[in-house]
């Protein structure tokens, strides 16, 4: 009894999470904190268990060339939208004689 400071160091319970990507992420927890079931895995953002044969599959199987051409037209728009704002500008800028 009163010996439960020292002790501090050493109730860390080490818990692996396996992503379908085949990332290992192992997270440090107190003994007494109430580990996830499921965590994102921090290098890919999948979803991940504690299971490495079974890990969860991606939540959806996105192409990346549709997701790059969604980013692309996107910004696309938004490079359209500032130029209009920068050429208004200037033209609200310009000495009127
Ligand atoms: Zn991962």
């Amino acid at each position: 009894m009163g010996e439960t400071e020292r002790g501090e160091l050493e109730s860390r319970v080490y818990v692996t999470f396996y992503c379908a990507n085949g990332h290992a992420t192992r997270c440090p927890f107190a003994q007494d904190a109430e580990i996830p079931q499921e965590w994102d895995c921090p290098r890919c953002g999948l979803p991940t268990n504690q299971d490495p044969d079974n890990p969860p599959p991606p939540p959806r199987i996105e192409p990346y060339k549709t997701h790059l051409a969604y980013v692309k037209e996107r910004r696309s728009d938004e490079d359209g939208a500032q130029i209009l704002q920068e050429a208004l500008d200037a033209l609200r800028k310009r000495p009127s004689f």
